[in-house]
């Protein structure tokens, strides 16, 4: 079951550029940066009420975050669902015809399982699953 919107991933250039705008123009505080191997980004959190922005700057040129930059420039990446279980979120958009980018889940930021859908079948929004287990 899909419990909240965990996150919203925004694609930058360049965190040190990015961050400052985050702290100093909203006013929020970056809780942490990690690199996240799997994605071969490098990200920031920031903590919004419940939820959360994904910073997210590619750390090689074959990460689909540096395409989605060639492509369309910086901006909202993706949308993360926090799921009881992912496999789970997986098995049910598979069955409703959605193309999935992970077959199985992958690990994310956070020691979190995370899982993506195409957004060729999310109406153009890059979705993922994400769940703490
Ligand atoms: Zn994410």
């Amino acid at each position: 079951m899909i419990q909240k919107i965990d996150h919203i991933g925004i694609a930058v250039t360049s965190l040190d550029e990015a961050i400052p705008f985050y702290e100093k123009a909203l006013g929020l505080k970056c809780q942490h940066v990690e690199t996240v191997v799997s994605q071969k980004v490098k990200t920031a959190f920031f903590h919004v009420g419940e939820v959360h922005i994904e910073l997210l700057e590619p750390t090689d040129p074959d990460s689909p975050v540096a395409k989605f930059l060639a492509k369309n420039g910086p901006g909202v990446h993706h949308i993360a669902f926090a799921a009881d279980d992912v496999a789970i979120q997986l098995n049910q958009a598979k069955e409703a015809g959605c193309r999935l980018i992970n077959e199985s889940p992958i690990d994310g930021a956070g020691g979190k399982k995370v899982a993506f859908l195409h957004p060729k079948s999310t109406f153009g929004v890059l979705t993922e699953f994400c769940s703490e287990k």
